[in-house]
């Protein structure tokens, strides 16, 4: 099975991705993620990606292809986090659906309102080791500043910071429309109310999914 979870920065698509991973035993493959850790490695692609990303801006179509079809061909069943985010990373999936053999089962629509993305952003704190994610007043690490499972220091994204928040939320207004046209005419986008806590959006997400036969019953 393969599940594209669509949505703006901060709607939570990250969190679910893990989630539904474990639960339906599909790998996640998370563009931002990738492209971190190129800039990290200061790799040729991460020295081209890390001006677009420090800016809250997307990085060019072609760049980000390449990668995510070397990812997607060494999978069996995939969550795709953060592509696409354009119309023509749509089109350019659908071909390498096909060149696969396969298909995208479902498109999941993280609606979610700009304050919900604003607050989250702003207070979302990282990992820069093991990658969790923690949130200062919903979900605070034990220890100020540092991480419960590995105790590294934990940072703010560079492009966490409050006018870029507000840049990358520009960004997927500017772009999503055409994106959820273009799967909504094909039939597989499936919308969630993503504004509210991590265990409520996983049932509705659920429950959508089990609609469509795409989720154990059993669960
Ligand atoms: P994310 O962690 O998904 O919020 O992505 C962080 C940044 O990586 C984005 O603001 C973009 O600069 C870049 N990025 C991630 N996914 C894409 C994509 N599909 N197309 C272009 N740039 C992307």
């Amino acid at each position: 099975m393969n599940i594209v979870l669509f949505g703006a920065p901060g709607s939570g698509k990250g969190t679910q991705a893990t989630v539904l991973a474990s639960e339906l035993n599909l790998q996640v493959i998370s563009l931002g993620d990738i492209l971190r850790q190129e800039v990290k490695n200061e790799s040729e692609l991460g020295k081209e990606v890390k001006n677009y990303m420090q800016k809250g801006l997307l990085v060019p179509d072609q760049l980000v292809a390449r990668v995510i079809e070397e990812f997607i061909s060494k999978t069996n069943g995939f969550i795709l986090d953060g592509f696409p985010r354009t119309l023509g990373q749509a089109k350019t999936l659908d071909e390498i659906m096909q060149k696969q053999k396969t298909n995208i089962d479902a498109v999941l629509y993280f609606q979610v309102d700009e304050e919900t993305i604003v607050s989250r952003l702003s207070n979302r704190r990282v990992c820069p080791d093991c990658g969790y994610n923690y949130h200062l007043k919903n979900m605070p690490p034990k220890q100020e500043g540092i991480c419960d499972h590995c105790q590294t220091g934990l940072i703010q994204r560079m492009d966490d910071q409050p006018d870029v928040i507000i840049k990358r939320w520009q960004v997927f207004l500017k772009e999503s429309e055409e994106i959820i046209t273009f799967y909504r005419s094909k039939g597989n986008l499936i919308s969630i109310d993503a504004n509210g806590e991590k265990d409520d959006i996983f049932k509705l997400l659920k429950e959508k999914l089990q609609c469509k036969g795409l989720y154990p019953m059993k669960n």
